[in-house]
């Protein structure tokens, strides 16, 4: 943003990537950010993250994209100026947005912290109209972005910058049910699938001191299950092994992108275990109640968490030195990311570094 910007009525200039139409791969794009309210905070974007939702969104896998699409939702930032009314960030401060940036901040569920849930619907880091000028948000694949103090989350003294940025999608995803479901030492969590989310969720349980098991479909994944601080692997298409894991999980986090069957782990779960979904996929495949009658079991899904919850998350992963494992990646490989984010072949995020985006 040039820095004759500083008065409240000019909008901010900046620039990214973007798709333009269905199908369209992502190309430069230079768009304005709101003018500075007075309780925003405008921040350089030092670090993004990559996130499956990142790729649908840009290609209207959804099909309620609104374009052009700059997605982006693991933003790590500075602070270079502040709206008259902000007094918890000032400048250079580092800063991280997630994926949300509003909400109604009065009903419930906000006022409990939980505005991930809010009764109005959150208003989304992209893709969701601006709860005041009805414009689309863009995301933070670019190089400045303008959110509500709120909506900021601090990041603490020891955080790695460059590796922090997907602890705001995939970290909170998988921390949120870890705490609502009260994982802590003794506990004994599954983790279905090993890639963003549940590398994500692997390091969090295995850090608050749980019993961690990742389940995979074939053994090959185990020594990086062992390597990312899991106790064991399970193959879920060994029957024997599955059996011997019979009522031995208070929570299973189901970290898998696709349709899948989830009836094979439900039995794994002890009385009142739950197995909770982090992914949104749509249809499952047909669940069967007996397990779930038989052992009071649940299924549940968990979305994001809170912003308070968000920065308990940075500030654990700051005193634990927990760290997503990342790819860094310059602004123009993003369509590369994509193709190979669909073929799994990523460990286990993709950053982009956005001092690689240049107007
Ligand atoms: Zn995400
Ligand atoms: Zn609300």
């Amino acid at each position: 943003m040039s820095a004759t910007n500083t008065m409240a009525t000019f909008r901010y200039k900046t620039f990214g990537y973007a798709a333009q139409s269905v199908g369209a791969r992502l190309t430069p794009f230079s768009f304005e950010r709101r003018a500075l309210r007075p309780n925003d905070v405008a921040m350089e974007i030092l670090y993004c993250g990559v996130c499956h939702s990142d790729l649908h969104w840009a290609r209207n896998d959804w099909g309620w994209s609104a374009y052009p699409v700059v997605p982006g939702h693991e933003i790590i930032g500075r602070v270079i100026e502040v709206g008259s009314e902000v007094t918890r960030f000032k400048a250079d401060d580092h800063v991280a947005v997630g994926c949300m940036v509003d909400s109604c901040q009065h009903c419930d569920q906000c006022r409990k912290g939980e505005e991930q849930l809010c009764r109005e619907g959150n208003t989304l880091t992209y893709g969701s109209p601006d709860r005041i000028t009805q414009e689309m948000t863009q995301g933070g694949y670019s190089k400045h972005v303008v959110v509500r103090q709120e909506f900021v989350l601090r990041v603490p003294e020891g955080l790695d910058l460059a590796r922090a940025a997907p602890l705001l999608c995939a970290g909170i995803t998988t921390y949120s049910p870890l705490r609502t479901w009260g994982v802590g030492p003794g506990s004994r969590v599954g983790v279905i699938g090993l890639g963003g989310l549940g590398h994500m969720a692997v390091k969090l349980a295995s850090g608050l001191g749980a019993h961690v098991t990742v389940m995979s479909r074939t053994p090959d994944k185990e020594a990086d299950a062992l390597a990312l601080g899991a106790d064991r692997l399970l193959v879920s298409t060994d029957p024997d092994a599955m059996a011997q894991a019979a009522n031995s999980f208070d929570l299973i986090i189901d970290t898998v992108p696709t349709k899948h069957d989830i009836n094979p782990y439900m039995p794994l779960l002890d009385v009142d275990g739950t197995l909770v979904i982090v992914g949104q996929l749509g249809n499952l495949s047909e669940p069967s109640t007996v397990p779930l009658m038989l052992g009071r079991r649940r299924v549940a899904g968990s979305p994001i968490g809170g912003i308070a919850q968000t920065q308990e998350l940075l500030d654990f992963c700051a005193r634990q030195n927990i760290l997503p494992e990342c790819e860094t990646i310059r602004m123009d490989q993003i369509n590369e990311a994509f193709e190979r984010m669909e073929r799994a072949d990523v460990r286990y995020r993709f950053v982009i570094d956005m001092a690689s985006l240049t107007a």
